[in-house]
């Protein structure tokens, strides 16, 4: 049922847009949210979800907040790829556990790939928090220029 399940308020993206858990944020607006995934798959792993939706998936979410939601997703491709250079950069979305979706509030990845480096396994290596402090800055500091 992880597709069409209830929202559950307590997951661990709801409890950062309320603060109640840290992230490392790059980007923020009165509707959306960005920060770098705890987890990445890729250097610059990052991740863009709605602050107004209560929406697990693609089905569930209004076309006002998917809009929002991928206008950022688009900026913060830009952002990453002129930061770090990737030759590539993938985006992608999840909807339910048997498509890969492990925390079941909508958000959109941003993969920067680099030729000749694979791609991490799915939500599974944690970052060293200093190299995430650390590009964290970098992103920010591209974004406010
Ligand atoms: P999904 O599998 O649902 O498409 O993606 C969830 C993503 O959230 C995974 O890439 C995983 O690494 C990431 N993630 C899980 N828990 C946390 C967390 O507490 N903080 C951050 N920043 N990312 C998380």
């Amino acid at each position: 049922m992880s597709l069409h399940g209830n929202y559950d308020p307590q997951n661990i993206f709801a409890q950062i847009i309320r603060g109640e858990a840290p992230c490392y944020k790059l980007y923020e607006d009165d509707d959306v949210l960005a920060f770098l995934d705890l987890f990445p798959q890729s250097f610059g792993h990052t991740l863009v979800i709605p602050k107004r939706a209560a929406a697990r998936n693609i089905l569930d979410i209004d076309a006002d907040n998917l809009c929002k939601l991928i206008r950022v997703a688009q900026h913060l491709a830009q952002v990453l790829v002129d930061e770090l250079q990737p030759e590539g950069v993938q985006v992608a979305q999840f909807n339910g556990a048997p498509a890969g979706q492990t925390v079941f509030h909508i958000h959109m990845h941003i993969i920067p790939r680099f030729a000749g480096q694979g791609m991490g396994v799915h939500a599974t290596s944690k970052a060293d928090p200093t190299e995430l402090e650390q590009l964290q800055a970098r992103l920010v500091q591209r974004l406010r220029g």
